[in-house]
């Protein structure tokens, strides 16, 4: 089978005693990954006297630096199938912790090449992570926070890595002496803090290649990294050599649960910290508030426009239109908006990371109420989120709330493709349901509602209903575009309001006509 994904490992071991093969190899052992095998011989001898093949081989902890490796084997002379085994001694603990972190990368990779186990099992050493996760969508994740850039992007988020360096140093009776784990490390940051605040140790652990810049930063800071343990390898995966009593992360995306890394900051949880321990942040909640924005409405509308040419190089373009115009309302819109454009009070859904379970955040339902300000046209829902760092000496919050100072998450608009219209103190319902995908984000399903009185309506209104489905994984950044908002919103210019209306009836078959007659 072919493998070019891992570059060839070798690791030295100090011996290996064979259980039921034939075959033998004295000190010092080299175990050798080479492509879909585990190869155990002397140093000069390059094939190996015990083979493994990785495919359908487990390896299990015996003690800090031994271990067994099982496998299924079958004799095809004797048509009889048995298990072989040879238990591993290491060097040391952190040798036998490389070993198993290597292991469990090939034999991942192995298995997502489409290796089966005889039995026609997928070989179980597929992670929970690998399990929920697209292998293409994960790929395209760590290779991105693999890269130096992306991380220097979060390093000058100063609100952000400020927030993260004054709630671990004002709260340093947290951090004094602790075993600290650091959950999706990244360049070392967070490490760093906690090692300053007087950890006993970190343990950084980083899924990506930025686990070996992490490294390179952290034995670069030498009254630090004697305290600071770097592991390379995802925090469904990797095996802690002593339980945690805090966990710092910074695990939060776009609408604070896109990328779907909270769910590894509770498996972390339930995996290293000890009953009671701390969580650097401690809760996460998301704000939601209906919002008015004719700009933005008229922008993304705008955007299918194109599609409604009849003569495009002698084609009709207008079968398209609609799906475009779906299109462009599927993306959530990404940018700093001016607070002022809020119609009503926010409410806020608050996610518990210290008692959430895991399969807490694969759906979200939440209601929505509000009462409105204003007289106006609503356009959609914005959304923010803040975490607490629920700290012993101070409390302290990170928001990404519109008016605040911005941050790299900036805030989240879902803009529905039929605005709808509310008076003040009438009352907006509606529902955001969140449900996660298999590529690491959430499909969003957003319905607001209001009754609407007027010429036809019955005694007490009608409602009006606008739905909309978003997905969280392709937003719209909007925050390179010049943005003012230089009138309030009841002083939008005449000429603004009638381009928005006709693109309403763009909906409309029968006023298509009119519409195309403008373009
Ligand atoms: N803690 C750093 C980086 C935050 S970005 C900082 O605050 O600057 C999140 C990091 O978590 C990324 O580097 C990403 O590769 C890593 N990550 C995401 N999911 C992970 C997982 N399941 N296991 C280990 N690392 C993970």
């Amino acid at each position: 089978m072919e493998n070019n994904k891992l570059k060839e490992q070798d690791f030295l071991v100090a011996s290996i005693s064979q259980l039921s093969i034939s075959g033998s190899a004295s000190p010092p052992v080299v175990a050798r990954f080479r492509s879909d095998s585990l190869l155990f011989g002397s140093e000069s001898d390059s094939e190996g006297a015990v083979q493994f093949d990785l495919s359908n081989c487990q390896l299990y902890k015996l003690g800090s630096a031994r271990s067994l490796c099982m496998s299924e084997a079958s004799d095809t002379n004797e048509e009889k199938s048995y298990s072989r085994g040879i238990t591993i001694e290491f060097r040391n603990e952190e040798e036998s912790t490389a070993f198993h972190c290597a292991f469990e990368q090939w034999k991942k990779e192995v298995a997502v090449q489409g290796s089966y186990l005889p039995n026609g099992i997928v070989s179980s050493s597929a992670s929970k992570f690998d399990d929920k996760i697209e292998a293409s969508s994960a790929k395209m994740y760590f290779h991105y926070y693999g890269q130096l850039l992306h991380q220097q992007n979060m390093l000058q988020d100063y609100v952000r890595t400020g927030s993260y360096y004054a709630a671990v140093l004002e709260n340093r009776i947290d951090f004094t002496d602790r075993v600290v784990v650091d959950v999706g490390a990244g360049s070392g940051i967070l490490s760093l803090f906690a090692a300053q605040a007087g950890a006993k140790h970190v343990y950084a652990v980083e899924a990506s290649d930025m686990a070996d810049y992490a490294n390179k930063l952290i034995s670069g800071n030498p009254l630090l990294s004697e305290r600071i343990t770097v592991i390379k390898g995802k925090v469904e995966d990797v095996e802690l050599p002593e339980k945690a009593d805090i966990l710092i992360s910074e695990p939060m995306g776009t609408l604070l649960v896109n990328e779907r890394m909270l769910e590894s900051y509770i498996i972390a949880r339930d995996r290293f910290l000890v009953p009671k321990g701390k969580m650097f942040p401690t809760i996460g909640r998301i704000h939601m508030a209906p919002f008015s924005d004719e700009y933005l409405y008229i922008e993304i509308a705008n955007k299918a426009l194109f599609w409604q040419q009849q003569n495009y190089y002698g084609v009709n373009l207008t079968p398209l239109h609609g799906t475009a115009f779906q299109g462009y309302f599927s993306q959530p819109v990404v940018d700093a908006f001016d607070p002022r454009l809020l119609v009503a009070p926010a409410i806020s859904h608050i996610i518990d990371f210290t008692s959430a379970k895991e399969e807490d955040l694969y759906e979200f339902d939440i209601p929505l109420r509000f009462v409105s300000s204003t007289g106006t046209r609503v356009h959609g829902l914005a959304c923010w989120f803040d975490v607490l760092f629920d700290g012993s000496t101070v409390q302290r919050w990170l928001t990404t709330a519109p008016g605040a100072p911005t941050t790299h998450w900036y805030q989240l608009r879902c803009v529905l493709a039929q605005p709808i219209y509310v008076m003040p103190g009438q009352e907006i319902t509606g529902r955001l349901h969140m449900v996660a995908h298999k590529a690491q984000s959430y499909t969003l399903n957003l319905t607001l509602s209001a009754k609407m009185w007027g010429p036809g309506a019955e005694q007490g209104g009608i409602l009006q209903t606008s739905s909309g489905k978003l997905d969280l994984k392709e937003p719209y950044y909007r925050m390179s575009q010049p943005q003012a908002y230089p009138m309030s919103q009841d002083q939008q210019p005449n000429q603004l309001l009638q381009t928005q209306d006709l693109q309403i009836q763009s909906h409309d078959e029968e006023a298509s006509d009119l519409l195309q007659q403008s373009v």
